[in-house]
């Protein structure tokens, strides 16, 4: 299959010459929900923003169905974007603001407003047509910003942090209501966020942004479990970073003792989820640590340890049902063949 759109070397300096892209190649296929996760300031929007056309790179190319887009102006491109801020127009109501796109682009009143009934219905606000945006609840803005964005039936559609304004319970219902959608409506997207279990709830696939550069592409399974870097494997998720030795051409994790087979010669570290690390009461059970922290958060409970100079953490689902208290020493087990190694 040919990529629907292929970022092909991008690199963007500002005036103020702060190189924000850094050789970018990314290619996102038909269909597909491709999230760039990163922390602030790594360049997503800038990103986002070069692909819409608001942005002209200082080279590379930028190839779209088949097209070099890479200089082609924003309003000639066949894609859209929604915006973190909805910004409808307040004097108009809902089926007007999603009318008002394909009606500035010449096609009949009657059809705009057939179009716009049908990308409503699309996104759940069937019988909300003629409210005015101040009727509507944050969520069902959002949503009609959504309708807007999808009512010329683009390709791709380019969201730049859309669900960041609502509130953690109402995000999470548009997050399965989005994915739900681009899988209706069989388009791309290109979602931005920098909430990494936002990007692992909706992705096919994440791009990992540092610094202008890519860190890695790949599944939230991949990425989770293995992170090509220290910093993805930081940024998604809790996760312990062990030191290693080599000795008798063996990787040895130094905590334990324990091989590392899966490692190579240039292993320097080892990224451990707090998830493959178990706690016993029994000394015959591994290595002592100490309890210096304990966070129940219902669903799991998180432990923060010390093993001599190893800070430790490690969750376990459900309760403490160990009872354990802080100051108790107790021993834990690394899960060595889940763990990743790391090259630095
Ligand atoms: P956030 O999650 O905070 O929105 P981001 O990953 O989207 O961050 P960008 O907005 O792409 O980051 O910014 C990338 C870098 O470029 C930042 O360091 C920012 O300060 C800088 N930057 C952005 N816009 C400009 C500009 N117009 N002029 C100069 N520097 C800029």
């Amino acid at each position: 299959m040919k990529p629907l759109l292929s970022i092909q070397g991008i690199n963007k300096t500002y005036s103020n010459n702060y190189r924000a892209l850094r050789d970018i190649h990314l290619d996102v296929m038909p269909g597909e929900f491709l999230t760039l996760l990163g922390p602030s300031g790594c360049g997503k929007t800038t990103l986002l923003t070069t692909i819409a056309g608001f942005l002209h790179p200082d080279s590379g190319r930028i190839v779209y169905d088949a097209t070099d887009i890479t200089y082609l102006p924003a309003h000639r491109r066949q894609l859209n974007t929604v915006f973190q801020s909805y910004a409808l127009f307040p004097h108009m109501s809902i089926v007007k603001n999603v009318m008002y796109g394909p009606q500035r682009t010449g096609v009949p009143a009657a059809e705009a407003k057939q179009r716009a009934l049908e990308a409503l219905e699309l996104v759940g606000l069937e019988g909300f047509a003629e409210r005015m945006p101040s009727e509507l609840s944050g969520g069902q803005r959002q949503r009609v910003a959504l309708a807007r964005a999808i009512v010329n039936k683009p390709k791709l559609l380019l969201l730049d942090e859309p669900l960041s304004a609502l509130d953690l319970k109402l995000r999470k219902r548009m997050q399965m209501e989005l994915k739900a959608l681009q899988e209706k409506l069989a388009i791309s997207f290109i979602f931005v966020t920098h909430d990494q279990e936002e990007a692992l709830a909706m992705s096919d696939r994440i791009v990992v942004m540092n610094q202008g550069s890519i860190e890695q592409i790949g599944t939230g399974d991949e990425v989770y479990s293995q992170p090509a870097t220290r910093f993805v494997g930081e940024f998604i998720g809790d996760v312990n970073i062990f030191p290693v030795h080599h000795h008798d051409a063996q990787c040895w994790l130094t905590a334990t003792h324990q091989p590392v087979p899966q490692a190579n010669a240039q292993t320097q570290l080892l990224l451990v989820r707090p998830e493959d690390v178990s706690i016993s009461l029994d000394s015959k059970d591994g290595v002592a640590a100490q309890v210096n922290e304990i966070v129940n958060l219902g669903s799991h409970s998180m432990f923060f340890l010390r093993a001599g100079e190893l800070e430790v953490t490690v969750r376990s689902m459900g309760a403490n049902t160990l009872h354990l208290q802080s100051g108790q020493t107790v021993f834990i087990q690394i899960n060595v063949s889940k763990a990743c190694p790391l090259e630095g």
